[in-house]
């Protein structure tokens, strides 16, 4: 499927640490501004947010932890995810975004922006990680619906261990739940809520429906 983004959307990619460009490239592919977010003026302007959307990308996520708390940039995150920035978390931002994260490394935390208990690291070494098509759940989102599958990569993956009541699945594979949405006014028409995370990989792999769905939010804000 292949439907355009409205134009001038900005998405900021979380850069510290983990898999920064692919998701820029992605996003530069389907036409949105991207900025790199290294500290809050990056985050925040003067007049105000400078972002329609966000994606934390995948990493080491008790690293970029550390280090979002080091840069003073957890708290202005924090806020303007709550404050409603749309946001998309693989795999470690998937972690970051959790509301429970099972086996964390000592010390570290997580947002609590997303409804969701992630056990890190489920799925085993990287040496197990794998390249798959993961099933769109058919109550899924509406623009990820017609493609029937995501392609991803999962490498030393999070799964989704349980989904709370502010949350629902969107992908699962095998059983195991690999991505989920918030509930809230912007999945209330059917697509992503505010806030999304997935267990894998997209970037990787070249597809971009969720990046896509995610900009889609954006625009609409
Ligand atoms: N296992 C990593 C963590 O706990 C996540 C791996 C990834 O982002 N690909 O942060």
């Amino acid at each position: 499927m292949v439907s355009s983004v409205p134009e001038s959307v900005r998405a900021g990619v979380l850069a510290l640490q983990g898999g920064v460009a692919e998701h820029a490239r992605m996003l530069e592919g389907l036409g949105a501004e991207v900025a790199l977010v290294r500290r809050e003026s990056d985050l925040i302007g003067p007049d105000g947010l400078r972002l329609d959307a966000l994606v934390l990308p995948g990493g080491e996520s008790s690293t970029q932890d550390r280090l979002l708390r080091l840069l003073d940039l957890a708290e202005p995150l924090r806020a303007a995810m709550a404050g409603g920035l749309p946001t998309l978390g693989t795999c470690a931002g998937l972690i970051l975004l959790s509301a429970e994260v099972l086996d964390p490394a000592p010390g570290q935390g997580s947002f609590g922006l997303l409804d969701v208990t992630v056990r890190r690291n489920a799925f085993g070494a990287q040496l197990v990680s794998t390249e798959a098509e993961f099933d769109v759940e058919a109550d899924g989102v509406a623009g990820l619906g017609q493609c029937g599958a995501v392609r991803g990569a999962l490498i030393r993956a999070p799964e989704i261990v349980s989904v709370g009541p502010g949350a629902r699945s969107i992908v699962r594979r095998d059983g195991h739940v690999l991505g989920a949405t918030s509930l809230d006014a912007a999945s209330s028409s059917g697509g992503l809520g505010t806030v999304t995370g997935i267990s894998f990989h997209p970037e990787l792999s070249g597809d971009a429906a969720i990046h896509r769905a995610l900009l889609n939010v954006g625009a609409t804000r």
